[in-house]
């Protein structure tokens, strides 16, 4: 299929690149992307900005699309020599589709039809850079418990996972699916909202990143700082990484020995797919 094409070359792409950074630089990149400076972006958008900027030799700044938009909002150009050298991004092709629910209303879903390339280009390809005014960044500061609420009883009906509230000690599990069936994740009844939604969307990395089929034979370490880096991504784009950074934390307590890399491409597919769920797009 064409969309998947795209998208997998994307993430080809990205790995490749990521496979070349040194770890000062892999440690930036995820820094950077756990930052969310680049908040309006996709996570994935995020990821290939960064990379690209990266094996360029800077960081990002302040990214705008096309470079029409640098000419009708700050009065600024592309410089001739960079024209070329436009950022690569994934431009979802969405449309809205009506449909009616079960108690015979009319509701409209966003449906996720493909991708087209698209070109960004940071604010120091630019002529002038110096006159133009940098936008204040807005930092994303959570959401409410009602959106999470929200959130988690989309995803219960409407897509592959059944989320259980459980009276149990731990914070939570997932079931290995049987095939064709829904994949079950255990939540703990007992802890709160924000707090179950947090390990949702760890038990479904691990279900995206296929860590609890027969073929993964990767070690409960790798597992876990995989999930839990995917995890971290997923919910600092949502502001709900802590100031204690107890994802950060967490990775490191399953890297004991500092020698776990995340495996970055299998980590930004899931990322996409999780954030699909996020934002009810099927
Ligand atoms: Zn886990």
């Amino acid at each position: 299929m064409k969309n998947n094409n795209q998208l997998e070359k994307a993430l080809n792409k990205l790995n490749s690149q990521i496979s070349e950074m040194t770890e000062e630089q892999l440690i930036k990149f995820l820094t950077n992307m756990s930052s969310s400076r680049l908040g309006k972006y996709s996570l994935l958008n995020q990821a290939m900005i960064y990379s690209q900027c990266i094996s360029r030799g800077f960081e990002p700044t302040m990214i705008g699309a096309l470079k029409s938009f640098w000419i009708a909002k700050h009065k600024s150009r592309v410089k001739k020599s960079e024209f070329s050298k436009g950022i690569w991004i994934l431009c979802p092709k969405l449309y809205n589709k009506k449909f009616e629910n079960s108690d015979g209303n009319l509701e409209t879903v966003s449906v996720l039809t493909g991708f087209k390339y698209g070109r960004v280009y940071d604010i120091s390809q630019l002529e002038n850079p110096e006159n133009i005014k940098m936008e204040a960044q807005s930092k994303v500061t959570g959401i409410s418990e009602d959106k999470i609420k929200y959130i988690m009883d989309r995803m219960k009906s409407e897509y592959d996972i059944e989320i259980k509230h459980m009276d149990f000690e731990k914070g939570g599990h997932i079931e290995r699916a049987k095939q064709g069936e829904k994949q079950i994740i255990k939540l703990n009844s007992q802890l709160p909202i924000t707090t179950n939604f947090k390990t949702l969307i760890h038990e479904l990395a691990h279900s995206k990143l296929k860590h609890n089929t027969e073929e993964c034979n990767l070690s409960r370490g790798q597992k876990e700082v995989d999930a839990e880096t995917t995890a971290y991504l997923v919910l600092s784009q949502l502001g709900l990484v802590d100031e204690k950074e107890s994802s950060v934390s967490y990775i490191k307590s399953w890297n004991f020995e500092g020698n776990l890399k995340p495996n970055v491409s299998e980590i930004f597919s899931a990322v996409t797919e999780i954030e699909k769920y996020i934002k009810g797009v099927k």
